[in-house]
């Protein structure tokens, strides 16, 4: 199939939708972009990217960067991660305080923010320096060193940052927290204001793709664990509208509040999306679109 050809045909198709949805407004450094804008890439599994529109431009990946960060963790610190945080949907918004007491301090999933914050406390254990550590690794698997934090973006996250803040805070008092809780805040708003483009988050995701081998050849993840994130990112990865993307899109997708998204075609190809208007549970409208018009026209899902 053309790859350029179909992403023409998905960037018309989705053209009626943007500027519709609103960008996330609770972080005042994201609202501020402009809803229009539209971006795709798709990483064939050596690594060849094609794009449409702004796929190019960088954007702030926000919760994207959780599947990365889970990835690492697993593979440097392996399953005894499970103790800690479920792999069950929530069907609550991403940054819901409400199970947590009901289960124990244990967050359902490692894609809500409370389960991100225990696998960045996990990553900071093992490392020493979780975000800088998941910094280097996005630039090895991207191909782009000069991938960055964003210091705009994570400045206005800490000053806005009462509920992630509590969320930790909480899960500390179950015992599921071991590094200071103000160290660990810094450490995952810097993790979300990672900017990549479209294409580059295709390429990081590659290895998903390549059922756990990294852009180098090497292993980072069994061919088992590959499997089970990509499992996880279908039934958890965007929120509350899991089961509505696993419906419509049918691939392992990861979602983050600056309108990003990735998909995992496993043995086919990576698929990087972005436009920042978001619906009510925080999933970019034109980017789940535009993984639907893929699915649809190329046949090519999981199911
Ligand atoms: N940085 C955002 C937060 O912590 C990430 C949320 C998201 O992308 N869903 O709220």
């Amino acid at each position: 199939m053309d790859h350029q050809a179909l992403l023409e045909q998905i960037a018309r198709d989705v053209e009626p939708l943007l500027g519709t949805g609103t960008p996330a407004e609770y972080i005042p450094a994201l609202a501020a972009v402009d809803p229009g804008r539209f971006g795709m890439a798709i990483a064939g599994l050596d690594g060849t990217v094609h794009g449409v529109g702004d796929w190019k431009r960088a954007f702030s990946t926000q919760s994207v960067t959780k599947v990365f960060a889970l990835a690492l963790a697993l593979s440097l610190g392996g399953d005894s991660l499970w103790e800690h945080v479920g792999r069950e949907p929530s069907g609550n918004p991403f940054n819901s305080l409400v199970q947590l007491e009901y289960e124990n301090g244990v967050p359902r999933n490692p894609f809500i923010n409370a389960g991100a914050l225990v696998v960045t406390d996990r990553l900071q254990t093992l490392t020493g320096d979780a975000s800088s550590e998941l910094l280097e690794f996005l630039r090895q698997e991207s191909g782009n060193p000069e991938l960055s934090f964003d210091p705009e973006v994570a400045e206005s996250e800490s000053a806005h940052g009462d509920r992630n803040a509590a969320l930790a805070h909480f899960m500390a008092s179950y015992g599921h927290i071991a590094n200071p809780v103000p160290a660990l805040l810094d450490h995952y708003f810097w993790q979300c204001s990672i900017e990549m483009n479209c294409a580059d988050l295709a390429r990081a995701a590659l290895f998903l793709a390549r059922h756990g081998l990294r852009a180098d050849g090497s292993r980072l993840l069994t061919r088992s664990e590959a499997k089970q994130i990509n499992a996880v990112m279908l039934t958890c990865g965007t929120y509350d509208a899991a089961g509505e993307f696993a419906y419509r899109v049918g691939l392992p997708g990861k979602s983050g509040v600056g309108g990003g998204i990735v998909a995992v075609v496993p043995g086919r190809c990576t698929l990087g999306v972005w436009s920042p208007g978001l619906d009510r549970q925080g999933n970019s409208v034109a980017g789940v679109a535009a993984l639907d018009r893929f699915t649809t026209l190329t046949g090519l899902s999981v199911f």
